[in-house]
């Protein structure tokens, strides 16, 4: 449903502006069922063209290996996928779940949940690593929970006109991808200056104490806007890391996990030992007008931090 928020271009002027002829959408189509089995079918059979393909959710492979977990008109999910795969120009991953397992794969993964062309970060899940599209690709996986609108729409345009799409080394599109959510977080002259909250609701960063993922995740959430106005992070939350292929990490989300004073994960790229040294330098130069804002009360997350700080 994210992707009814998109504004650049929206949802409506894809589908008019492109010809789109939509096949069929969970939400908006109001095909019957067997309307929605004859049309699979027809396209099957090679009698209807599929240009592109979205998948939502993660594919069900148990029990066994019969993906009967998830099945549709008496056939497994995972077997109506795959056909319809193989008659597309190009198939894309409509979020983690779809691309890499997501929600669906985490822990014990009863069902035995995995994305369309990877399992978590391992490549291989639905479809074998070397599986192309008619079109010459690889699942395009736009991760995300749910995926960032612009992402979804533009990658839909990009397929529907066949233009190239660059892909990183998890098939995401890398005009997405190769940023992180840090880029243009309003707190990063408080992450710079090392000014760090331990409780919510203050204006400084979250990175040292309540969790925030946002400078080892790549989105584009803090550099174009969710509905042209806001992110997680500007709304005083910390990134949770939904666009990796190991989300959810199997940790409390709002605790960052940490050796010493430092978070076990670093912004991507920065050396350990450097980090330190930057770190103590830059709260002792921080100014007057950036000092935390938010009460400093206990609650329960920076309680769970200061266990975890403490060993
Ligand atoms: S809150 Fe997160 S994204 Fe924002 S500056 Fe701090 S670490 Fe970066
Ligand atoms: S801020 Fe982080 S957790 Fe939130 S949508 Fe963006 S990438 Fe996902």
């Amino acid at each position: 449903m994210a992707i009814l928020c998109a504004e650049n271009p929206s949802l409506h002027d894809t589908l008019t502006n492109y010809n789109v002829d939509l096949l069929w959408h969970p939400s908006l189509s109001t095909a019957t069922p067997r309307e929605l089995e004859a049309t699979i079918e027809r396209i099957c059979a090679g009698e209807q063209e599929l240009t592109v393909l979205c998948v939502e959710g993660a594919i069900a492979l148990g029990p066994d290996g019969t993906g009967m977990f998830d099945s549709m008109f008496g056939e497994a999910k995972m077997d109506i996928i795959k056909r319809l795969a193989d008659r597309a120009q190009f198939v894309i991953a409509m979020g983690t779940c779809a691309a890499f397992g997501g929600v669906s794969a985490a822990g014990c993964n009863p069902t035995d949940s995995v994305g369309l062309q990877f399992r978590q970060s391992d490549p291989g899940g639905l479809l074998d690593p070397s599986w192309r599209s008619a079109g010459g690709l690889p699942v395009i996986n736009v991760a995300g929970c749910p995926a960032h609108p612009s992402s979804m729409v533009r990658t839909l345009v990009a397929a529907l006109l066949g233009a190239p799409v660059e892909l990183d080394p998890l098939n995401r599109p890398a005009e997405f991808f190769s940023t992180t959510v840090h880029r243009g977080c309003t707190r990063n002259e408080y992450h710079e200056y090392n000014v760090e909250e331990k409780a919510f609701g203050g204006d400084g960063c979250l990175f040292i104490n309540l969790g925030c993922q946002g400078p080892t995740t790549q989105a584009i959430c803090n550099t174009e806007l969710w509905n042209g106005e806001s992110s997680k992070t500007r709304a005083g939350a910390p990134c949770i890391g939904c666009t990796a292929p190991n989300f959810p990490k199997p940790q409390n989300l709002l605790v960052t996990l940490k050796v010493g004073p430092i978070p076990l994960s670093l912004p991507l790229g920065v050396k350990r030992a450097k980090y330190m040294a930057y770190k103590g330098l830059a709260r002792d130069a921080a100014p007057e007008r950036l000092q935390p804002t938010a009460p400093q009360a206990k609650t329960a997350a920076t309680a769970t931090a200061e266990e975890v700080d403490n060993g």
